[in-house]
């Protein structure tokens, strides 16, 4: 089984281990059902009377089912095999962003279903959750209840405390101890409800995806550049929430003390310089909290659109985005010299233009980390179109196993 360092088992909470190894069970049988004991005993490298365990607790919990395979195999007995258990009801994802929220629906198992939409953000809470009930009634065909609906993820780009679903502070939304739980009760009833760090979430969205070999590295940080810059740490396969539930803001870290003003109220933090709203400041020679009347040409300017003028030779467009490139490679070396991590998985629309950015990053990454191995470290970049935010979302839903603790 996967090893949990034995000094950090006493700081971490009881159970720890245990929920690790359910994690990892859970995510190997996603990936490889169908799948027997045997298989999974061998691919989590354990004993068949651990892997009995385990699966006899995930049967009780009505997590996985087990079904007999139609051929024998030749031993009298016919062979069994586990499945993640699905549910009719489908699971809302909703990623809330600065000017636009973003809608995905998945089955019990975290797969979408149907299109990803999107409908403008309202800056007031309680008109967003009024235009939130609206439209996840709508992509449900009408209904919205707890038979058509398994529960709602919702990703928001700022510090969350859990315990009351309350959204302490996002510099993003400007938002500041929002009651977002207690306003989306009363417009959704009994329907369960999840609410998680966009960073956080897609940090869970790697742990819990299908990439192919099932198991997830140990040591992972997720860097979401949009709006804002969200990031989500684990540690040691476990996602690193602090005492607040509020680590990990490493897009407030100066990266200078005199830099340009930040959505936080601070100067120079690094998501002021290698944010979207950044970069397209930086295109129109200005810093992110201007106060001046924003011009049309820039109001209407995307990252997607400056990424265009880049690729059409605009010299500016193409300066503007390395100097982000160069701002991301310094940042991400503070983080690789903290965390260490066997992986950095970079999300956000930024991505889009990796093949201009890359030996930029990289090369600030060679520059400002402490020794010839970190500056190695392993980058990979998540497309915009796989949608981690809304994964994540998703996650908090289809893989309770994994997600943060129940919050309704
Ligand atoms: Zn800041």
């Amino acid at each position: 089984m996967r090893k949990i360092n034995p000094r950090d088992f006493k700081l971490a909470r009881r159970g720890t281990s245990r929920e690790i190894n359910r994690q990892i069970a859970l995510t190997l049988i996603r990936t490889h059902q169908p799948v027997s004991r045997a298989d999974l005993s061998r691919l989590m490298e354990t004993n068949r009377a651990n892997v009995t365990l385990l699966v006899n607790e995930l049967l009780e919990e009505g997590l996985v089912r087990e079904e007999e395979q139609n051929e024998s195999n030749g031993r009298g007995r016919k062979p069994t095999s586990l499945f993640l258990n699905s549910r009719e009801s489908l699971a809302v994802a909703i990623d809330v962003r600065k000017t636009k929220a973003f809608l995905m629906l998945t089955d019990s198992t975290g797969r979408q279903v149907g299109d990803v939409i999107s409908f403008p953000m309202k800056p007031d809470p309680s008109e967003f959750v009024r235009s939130l009930a609206w439209q996840v009634r709508k992509a449900l065909g009408g209904t919205l209840d707890s038979t058509s609906c398994g529960g709602i993820g919702v990703v928001v780009p700022g510090m969350l405390d859990l315990r009351n679903g309350t959204v302490i502070h996002s510099p993003t939304l400007r938002w500041r101890n929002v009651e977002l739980l207690d306003l989306m009760k009363q417009e959704f009833g009994d329907i369960e409800i999840h609410l998680e760090n966009s960073g956080k979430a897609c940090a869970l969205s790697q742990i819990w995806s299908v990439r192919g070999d099932g198991t997830a590295l140990n040591d992972i940080v997720f860097v979401s550049v949009s709006d804002g810059v969200g990031v989500g740490i684990v540690v040691n396969g476990e996602l690193v929430r602090g005492r607040h539930n509020t680590a990990g803001e490493f897009g407030h870290v100066p990266l200078s003390i005199d830099g340009p003003p930040c959505a936080c109220g601070a100067n120079g933090c690094w998501e002021a310089y290698i944010s979207n709203i950044a970069t397209i400041s930086r295109y129109f020679g200005s810093s992110v909290a201007d106060r001046r009347p924003v011009p049309v040409e820039r109001s209407e300017c995307t990252i997607e659109s400056l990424i265009a003028k880049a690729r059409a030779n605009d010299g500016k467009a193409l300066a503007a985005l390395q100097s982000t490139a160069r701002y991301l490679g310094l940042g991400l070396a503070s983080i690789i010299n903290v965390i260490d991590p066997s992986r950095i998985y970079i999300g956000g629309e930024i991505t889009e233009a990796w093949d201009l950015l890359e030996s930029t990053v990289k090369d600030a990454i060679k520059e400002r980390t402490l020794s010839s191995e970190l500056g190695e470290a392993s980058i990979r970049i998540v497309p915009a179109i796989e949608f981690p935010r809304l994964k994540g979302a998703a996650a908090l839903i289809t893989a309770p196993a994994f997600a943060a603790p129940k919050v309704a």
